[in-house]
């Protein structure tokens, strides 16, 4: 398998520190508001890697933080909790205010069927973990001490900014001239951030005790804690938005590895922006949609997600509410072929294509190595969609049962990694045609005793389920309008 290495950018064969087992980090939400349709494509693009991963034989156990203190507005150093300035304005506690958007957080996973990690843990739960590493970083001289917290000097942990592929001095220049707000006074360079952070705030569950000072964690260092607490100090895979190169993650690895002396993670993964409407998303242009937003208007969470991936996961991709719609109808699509290509394995018999079983093989065999080779998702579904057009021909020139259950089984595991639902749309049909197949039954024994106002009753009732019947000279056939 290969990935892309964000620390070597290039793909690199992906070779995991122990057979046993893959540990992935992701860097979670900030829960002070709904998660934006561009955080969670970024979620979106971690899951189908990881379940390449599970597909491809590794067990992983996937860690993902939720940020509930810590996190500044603006500039990465000075300004107020996000959180803490949400509560505010709502008029709620803090500690409400991140349940509440937590549980939206994972409600959105749930729509768009991304696979709960193992471990989703809140920094709020870690602040001992966090003052451990700090109390480390102190102890080897990475610290200082300024009025508003303690602060780590960026210029003793050599490699600084290495992710960025920059060094230390370019670092510098470059977030010095993006940096929006003067920085706090006795603060050494540019890049220097807060582990820990003094404040004096009566919310007594967001403010802690500490042989520093009273206070709160950096954002930073609630990471680098959690992800050494559940992965050990060096894991495989820690992944995140593109965003978080030159700051986030830059900080992370000088936390963990100035802590430990060791390596702290061998493949850094980072997911490309969604532009709306080719703008970047903000709240001034109006264009900032939720996946809630999304299924209040009509749309099916899915065809999200379908969106989401048809792009390769490190190239920006441009979301419209046109091309939601256009992936609105490929979804159908899909689902209308799983239908059809279990309505030919029902009908059972039929003759086996030896060409036709070997490109389905040959289907089979692009997707997948489309996706070991750094998850190329529209690869991937390029070989899916030649695989549905050959079976619709194929069915239009009598498929077999045989041929069927082949193509239904290869959709199955094309969508282990896709996510599309296509097992509950199997079981759907299934129970449907079922229910279907039942009350038809009981109409036509309605007709057969000429009790007309029965027999319309189930016409009405089947209408409801989106069911069509139309009587021919050789029964009753049935059509599912959805
Ligand atoms: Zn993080």
């Amino acid at each position: 398998m290969l990935v892309y290495n964000t620390l070597v950018r290039r793909k690199q064969t992906f070779k995991p520190l122990s057979d046993r087992e893959v540990g992935v980090y992701t860097c979670g939400p900030t829960v002070y508001w709904f998660a934006h349709i561009g955080n969670m494509k970024s979620y979106v693009s971690e899951d189908v890697i990881k379940r390449t991963l599970m597909h491809s034989g590794y067990k992983v156990k996937h860690v993902m933080n939720i940020t509930d203190v810590g996190h500044l507005v603006g500039d990465a150093n000075i300004g107020e909790d996000k959180v803490k300035m949400e509560a505010r304005k709502e008029h709620k506690s803090a500690l409400d205010v991140s349940r509440f958007y937590t549980h939206a957080f994972i409600e959105d996973m749930e729509r768009l069927n991304i696979i709960k990690p193992d471990v989703i843990c809140k920094a709020t739960d870690h602040i001992p973990e966090m003052l451990a590493l700090v109390k480390k970083l102190d102890e080897k001289g990475y610290l200082y001490k300024v009025e508003t917290g303690m602060y780590y000097d960026t210029s003793k942990f050599k490699d600084y900014g290495a992710l960025a592929g920059m060094d230390f001095e370019k670092l510098n220049k470059y977030l010095k001239a993006g940096a929006r707000v003067e920085r706090a006074a006795g603060i050494r360079n540019t890049t220097d951030f807060a582990v820990w952070r003094f404040s004096n705030s009566e919310e007594k569950e967001m403010v802690w005790d500490s042989e520093w000072g009273r206070g709160f964690p950096g954002w930073h260092i609630e990471c680098s804690a959690m992800s050494m607490k559940y992965l050990g100090n060096h894991f495989d895979i820690h992944m995140g938005g593109i965003d978080h190169i030159p700051v986030h993650h830059t900080n992370e690895i000088a936390q963990s590895e100035g802590a430990t002396g060791e390596k702290f993670v061998n493949y850094w993964m980072h997911m490309a922006f969604l532009k709306v409407d080719g703008k970047k998303m903000a709240k001034s242009l109006g264009n900032v949609y939720t996946i809630k937003e999304l299924v209040e208007k009509g749309f099916d969470p899915i065809a999200v997600r379908l969106l989401f991936i048809s792009g390769h996961y490190r190239q920006e991709l441009n979301f419209t509410i046109e091309s939601l719609k256009g992936m609105t109808n490929t979804l159908s699509m899909l689902y209308s072929f799983i239908d059809r290509m279990n309505g030919v394995l029902k009908s059972g018999g039929g003759s086996k294509d030896k060409a036709f079983m070997e490109f389905v093989d040959k289907s089979r065999k692009g997707f997948f190595s489309a996706m070991e080779d750094d998850f190329s998702t529209p690869e991937a579904l390029a070989s899916m969609y030649s695989l549905v057009r050959e079976s619709n021909k194929r069915a239009e020139s009598g498929m077999g049962a045989e041929e069927a259950r082949h193509v239904i089984d290869v959709m199955l595991e094309f969508d282990s990694i896709l996510g599309l639902e296509f097992d509950k749309r199997l079981s759907r049909t299934d129970k449907l045609s079922e229910e279907v197949e039942k009350l038809i039954k009981e109409r036509n024994e309605a007709r057969k005793h000429k009790d007309f106002a029965e027999a319309d009753r189930i016409r009405r009732v089947l209408k409801e389920k989106g069911v069509t019947l139309e009587d021919t000279a050789h029964g009753t056939v049935w059509k599912s309008s959805d």
